[in-house]
């Protein structure tokens, strides 16, 4: 008989008479092993509400989980404190420690030497050996501070898993998924069953992002031993649209198209419904034209969000307030779909505004740059 196991994990105190705890679900324990996160920038709230949902469908059958399935409802208790001025603050550590979903530690590197008299020739015994591997890798990790704790802590829950799926949103935007091009099956897999509007196929991001801690190192020791390394995880960052799409209609169906995911893989029991058609595009990180504001000021938008765009066409113009009706047009230079739009009208400057999913890289995108602030 399978059920849910939940468990509360503290983490280190850093002001006194102070604890916060990470609570973590966990169904089944064989493989595939799939991890779910949701708002490791804690002020992203959609994805805390699909999990909702997907804990709902598992809990009222948890014997169809036969690999294991570990749910972090909430992943950032530090980022959900961050309150200031009305708002929960939750992309940057007000400590010391930066954006919550960056810096996070790639063991890839650090093991790749440590594992030169271990591995064979079966990829699936080397798959294993890897796992453990980075199972002490994780538990070596820095946890003196509480952001370093954090990452260590989600860490060494899904560094073993099949599938990690890490739940975040932008401001205003269509669904979009990040996710490896050399996994590109699966990630339209995905796409198509969360009805994702742009799937973003990257090699080489750059910044360090938590699902490319859980996948890189499968490329870094391939590069090192060759095609004998399988690519063991499946580690991409969903976004489920924008901060203010909390409800009920969306998170069931994205809950839905979750499950459907994991039949699909054989996480769960059962026969998924057939892939839905793919609804979105498919285009190269590289081709992501991110427009930023050339200043500060007061933004108006000249297309809404999923509009179709050509290069050079308008889509927001920037007023100078210190002068009357003065407007700088912020042109697109690419064609593509305007997927991501800011939330607040006031900007300043270098301020992402928009994303156009385009599919000819851009010069200025450069591969390990490509994901910034
Ligand atoms: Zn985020």
């Amino acid at each position: 008989m399978n059920s849910r196991h939940t468990v509360t994990i503290d983490l280190p105190i850093v002001a006194a008479c102070n604890r916060r705890s990470l609570l973590i679900h966990r169904y089944g324990s064989g493989r595939p092993k799939a991890y779910l996160q949701a708002a490791l920038h804690a002020d992203e709230a959609p994805g805390m509400l699909a999990l909702q949902h997907l804990l709902v469908l598992l809990d009222a059958a948890p014997d169809r989980v036969q690999g294991e399935i570990v749910i972090v409802p909430f992943a950032n208790p530090i980022g959900l404190s961050q309150f200031l001025n009305g708002y929960t603050l939750g992309r940057y550590d007000f400590d010391v420690t930066g954006n919550f979903n960056r810096a996070v530690p790639a063991l890839g590197e650090r093991l790749a030497p440590l594992l030169a008299e271990s591995l064979g020739d079966d990829p699936q015994a080397n798959a294993d050996i890897i796992r453990a591997a980075l199972r002490r890798q994780v538990a070596a990790l820095p946890t003196l501070r509480e952001g370093e704790a954090l990452k260590a802590l989600l860490l060494s829950h899904s560094i073993d898993a099949d599938y990690v799926i890490d739940i975040h949103c932008d401001h205003e935007a269509l669904l979009h998924l990040y996710a490896p091009r050399d996994q590109r099956a699966l990630a339209q897999q995905l796409a198509a069953d969360m009805h994702c509007m742009a799937l973003l196929l990257e090699d080489d991001p750059g910044g360090e992002a938590y699902d490319q801690a859980n996948s890189s190192p499968w490329r870094v020791l391939r590069q090192h031993y060759g095609e004998r390394i399988p690519l063991g995880c499946f580690a991409c960052t969903l976004e489920l649209r924008g901060q203010g799409d909390v409800n009920d209609t969306l998170a069931a169906q994205d809950a839905t198209g979750l499950y459907r995911f994991l039949q699909r893989q054989g996480v769960i029991a059962g026969t998924p419904e057939a892939l839905p058609p793919p609804q979105g595009v498919c285009v190269p990180l590289e081709g992501v034209d991110v427009l930023r504001s050339p200043g500060a000021g007061l933004l108006v938008y000249h297309q809404a969000l999923g509009a179709q765009v050509s290069e050079g066409e308008i889509i927001a113009e920037l007023i100078d307030l210190h002068r009357i009706n003065h407007r700088t047009p912020i042109r697109s230079r690419t064609e593509g779909l305007l997927f991501t739009q800011a939330r607040d009208p006031l900007v300043r400057p270098g301020q992402s505004l928009a994303k156009i999913a385009g599919v000819h890289p851009l010069d200025y995108r450069q591969p390990g740059k490509l994901l910034q602030d």
